[in-house]
């Protein structure tokens, strides 16, 4: 069996080191280190921060060569087993490598496991060496014969199952018959556990029945027991997802307290987060784009589909918050307005489809930067309003009786839970709507996936009972800025966008706006009220040390800005019988 020994070496110089055993090796074995890890769609080569590999083999030091920034072959001498040993530096409170000091430790095996090349398919044994005292481990690897032994299928299962150490909160609860655990590092001492897995049993039950029916039991979910590993810290949010457990990453003061009873919208954020996590089980892990049936971890895997695996997720993960009846749907709703509001901000919509920011998720999406809203949308957002617009379709239809959730099961039942095409998921549309309508709901979901105009949201909310308001316009939306400000950084501009009054007048993401009407600016709404006209203003800008003045002027009217302000959603209570029936269904008020 291929076996890894990783042991707590230094936690002041966060270094792990593991040992990594291969019986019976190729004369020239190939290692290499995944340059990825599944979920998250960015190369963060792994390997820069491993060092001191060697190789021996019966005691004897081997040669080894390095192919690339990630790979190496080991020179063997007969079959007895090859031994490799390195270091790990791991020092990133992400979800996404390791971490290690002396209150906590982390990894994915991603980071800290090589890969031994033709064997990835045999069992993979995992030893976690002595801890600093009272550390315990926490991970949804299933257990070995010995103490903090582990044992994976093969080295897809073993870098799928993250690990936490430490001392860590640790509850139980059990959904549909399987046991769950949650974990918690970081935790105040007025942390409310019990809340916590209260609420997440909800979650949990709540997306077992949509995906297998009402009274589903044990053997029928793919997965037979669920490890939550939350880490709160100072300010963070994230997760990512595996398969029979997640990493998830929150800021400590949105974890609920004891006594308080209000549900903040911290704590709202959070228990969508973990809805979102736990759909992934589902949702990506299992069903998941074609294109992920085998995963290359040596460099990017391509897909279009990300609009419906993390789309259709973030659709999902506050609605489920609202089936379960932790929100109501006036707060449902102002989840949905601003998503909405951010997508309709956003002038790189109309630049980019859904199946291309899919598709470029690697060097745009999870690179990020000033220009990112000009030339992208994002798959999260405007994929979860694609899937908002799909499931009002299906519930308008004549029959009434259908929803996304339909669609989600037929795609589960049909593939068996595995890859899928956009054929399949039209396939799985058209079977749910019916003959009459399938092929025209098919139509449309292609124009809004592979198209850039805006989604028919304000009609099938309409339709839906539900009024669509805009708010009057913030300065910044009518200027075209998006800014950051602090009583000591005054207003800096972090984007300036595409055909607005801002870039007109020349300003640059980085400007510091020292002052407007040679009135100084400490908040960008300061402005409004030193601004004798509306409409035009200048500007005193600070831009790599030099200091100038600019002119800004709106412009309105027909062929002006097209400027709006937020959206706000509401219940419309004058709406006739058929939206107050679809609302009903969807929205359960
Ligand atoms: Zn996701």
């Amino acid at each position: 069996m291929i076996s890894y020994r990783i042991d707590v070496a230094d936690v002041h110089a966060h270094l792990f080191r593991v040992t990594l055993t291969v019986p019976r090796p190729e004369a020239e074995q190939r290692v290499s280190l995944p340059v990825w890890i599944p979920g998250s769609y960015l190369v963060r080569e792994f390997a820069r921060h491993l060092s001191a590999l060697s190789a021996r083999q019966a005691g004897r030091e081997l040669p080894l060569r390095q192919l690339d920034k990630a790979s190496w072959l080991a020179c063997c001498d007969g079959r007895s087993a090859l031994v490799l040993s390195y270091f790990v530096y791991a020092f990133d409170t992400s979800v996404r490598t390791a971490y290690l000091d002396a209150s906590r430790g982390f990894f994915n095996g991603t980071g800290v496991f090589l890969r031994v090349h033709g064997r990835e398919d045999e069992a993979h044994a995992l030893a976690i060496g002595p801890l600093p005292p009272g550390w315990e481990v926490a991970t949804a690897m299933p257990a070995g014969a010995r103490r903090r032994s582990f044992r994976a299928p093969d080295y897809h299962a073993l870098v799928d199952h993250p690990v936490e150490l430490g001392r860590f909160w640790r509850g139980h609860f059990s959904a549909a018959g399987v046991p769950h655990e949650f974990v918690v590092a970081g935790a105040l001492p007025g942390f409310d556990g019990e809340r916590l897995l209260a609420d997440a049993k909800r979650i949990c039950e709540t997306e077992i029945a949509l995906w297998h029916g009402p009274g589903a039991v044990a053997k029928e979910l793919p997965f037979q027991r669920f490890v939550f590993m939350l880490n709160a810290v100072e300010d963070g949010y994230g997760g990512l997802e595996h398969r029979a457990s997640t990493a998830l990453i929150a800021a400590r003061r949105d974890l609920p307290r004891v006594g308080v009873a209000e549900l903040g919208d911290g704590y709202v954020k959070l228990l969508g987060l973990i809805s979102h996590e736990y759909f992934h089980t589902w949702n990506v892990k299992r069903l998941r784009p074609a294109e992920f049936a085998s995963l290359d971890y040596t460099q990017e895997n391509y897909t279009e589909l990300l609009w419906f695996f993390e789309g259709f997720t973030s659709y999902y993960d506050d609605l489920v918050l609202l089936r379960t009846g932790l929100i109501d749907a006036p707060r449902y709703l102002k989840l949905i307005a601003r998503t909405v509001s951010g997508v309709l901000a956003t002038p790189g919509r109309k630049l980019q489809s859904l199946a291309q920011a899919s598709f470029d998720a690697w060097v745009k999406y999870y690179r990020g930067d000033e220009n990112t809203p000009n030339a992208t949308i994002s798959y999260y957002t405007k994929g979860a309003l694609v899937a908002l617009a799909l499931d009002l379709r299906l519930r308008g239809g004549p029959a009434g009786k259908v929803s996304l959730d339909d669609v989600m099961r037929h795609l589960w039942q049909r593939s068996g839970g595995g890859p899928i095409s956009e054929d399949d998921i039209v396939a799985a549309v058209e079977a749910v709507a019916g003959a009459r309508r399938g092929a025209t709901l098919a139509a449309e979901l292609r124009a809004w996936v592979h198209g850039t105009d805006d989604l028919p949201l304000p009609a099938l909310l309409a339709r839906a009972g539900v009024k669509w308001q805009n708010q009057p316009a913030t300065l910044a939306e009518r200027w075209g800025l998006r800014v950051s400000e602090g009583a000591l950084t005054g207003v800096k501009v972090t984007a300036v966008l595409r055909g607005g009054a801002a870039e007109r007048a020349g300003l640059a993401a980085g400007d510091e706006l020292l002052a407007v009407e040679g009135w100084r600016l400490r908040r960008l709404d300061d402005a409004a009220a030193a601004l004798p006209k509306a409409s035009a203003a200048q500007l005193l800008v600070s831009r790599d040390q030099r200091v100038f003045t600019l002119a800004l002027a709106e412009r309105a009217g027909r062929g002006g800005d097209a400027v709006q302000g937020a959206v706000q959603l509401a219940v419309d209570e004058d709406a006739g019988a058929a939206a107050r029936a679809l609302r009903k269904a969807w929205l359960h008020c």
